[in-house]
């Protein structure tokens, strides 16, 4: 397995691959790899002849007052993980590497990127689209593999991928989650144990309104409010940051679930802000 930490040199590992005729998957990640990260490499390992993972804390995502200085990484663990997963080469840049001092140019959807994770953290969907733009045009993959654990990330970039013709097939894929239903994230480490054991009333939430939607409820508001009633009586010290249902694609509010929906929901237990969601089946 390469690593490398030099775009030029990205470019050009990856340059020469198609020129023998040899299709590429990437993967991109912050790092502080998980069990659900290694379900994506597992599945872009079956997808194309090379697999580029990028572990990189892109700044631009993070706003003022978040988490980057103490998001969590270990880029030797990482290595470890990513070489016995099958990975041919993990691109670990510097901040510095990948944006000039004066980096002007920025990607955005703004129609899908200002509602729910977007309205409480504005500029984060700018700063993923930019980067993993970039990504795209250092790897020029034939796919991308993301996790539905951030289905709107999923969504954006499926619709900048189609809409700015980036020539890349975006394969999502499935939530992995702990024994007890937590949706697995990197930012789960910083759970105190009474949080993280209580954390899974988040799952239970979803699947409690999954069944009302099983039962024939309808109403977008009820199940909304079914979903933070769970939460104030089994994770009171959690608040929520949203609990919406949506559009799957479009992102837009649904009033009635009469086709697909997804609830996606976020929540703040103590300092982490953890986000989870469920495709309603009607
Ligand atoms: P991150 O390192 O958090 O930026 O995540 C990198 C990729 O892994 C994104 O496509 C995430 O959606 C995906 N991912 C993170 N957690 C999970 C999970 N629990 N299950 C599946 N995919 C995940």
């Amino acid at each position: 397995m390469d690593h490398l930490a030099d775009p030029t040199f990205l470019r050009q590992h990856c340059q020469k691959w198609r020129t023998q005729g040899l299709t590429v998957a990437l993967v991109p990640t912050m790092g502080f790899l998980h069990a659900g990260h290694l379900s994506l490499m597992d599945h872009a390992r079956t997808c194309a002849d090379r697999l580029v993972v990028s572990i990189f804390v892109n700044p631009t995502q993070f706003g003022p007052n978040e988490d980057l200085d103490r998001y969590p990484r270990d880029l030797p663990h990482d290595l470890k993980l990513a070489r016995a997963h099958g990975v041919d080469l993990v691109f670990a840049p510097e901040a510095g590497a990948m944006y000039q001092p004066d980096h002007a140019a920025w990607v955005d959807v703004p129609e899908l990127g200002q509602v729910l994770c977007g309205a409480s953290r504005p500029g984060h969907f700018r700063g993923v689209c930019t980067v993993v733009t970039k990504l795209f045009g250092l790897v020029r993959p034939d796919f991308a593999v993301f996790g539905q654990k951030d289905w709107q990330q999923l969504a954006i970039i499926r619709r900048m991928a189609r809409d700015l013709e980036l020539g890349v097939a975006v394969i999502g894929r499935p939530i992995f989650r702990e024994a007890d239903g937590l949706a697995m994230s990197s930012r789960n480490v910083f759970l105190t144990p009474e949080e993280r054991d209580k954390a899974s009333a988040i799952r239970q939430g979803l699947l409690l309104v999954q069944q009302a939607v099983q039962a024939g409820e309808r109403d977008a508001a009820k199940l909304g409010l079914m979903f933070r009633a769970h939460l104030g009586e089994k994770l009171a010290m959690a608040r929520v940051d949203y609990a919406e249902l949506v559009h799957p694609e479009a992102l837009s509010p649904v009033a009635r679930v009469e086709a697909p929906t997804l609830l996606a929901v976020a929540v703040f237990v103590g300092r982490v802000r953890l986000i989870d969601n469920i495709l309603l089946e009607v």
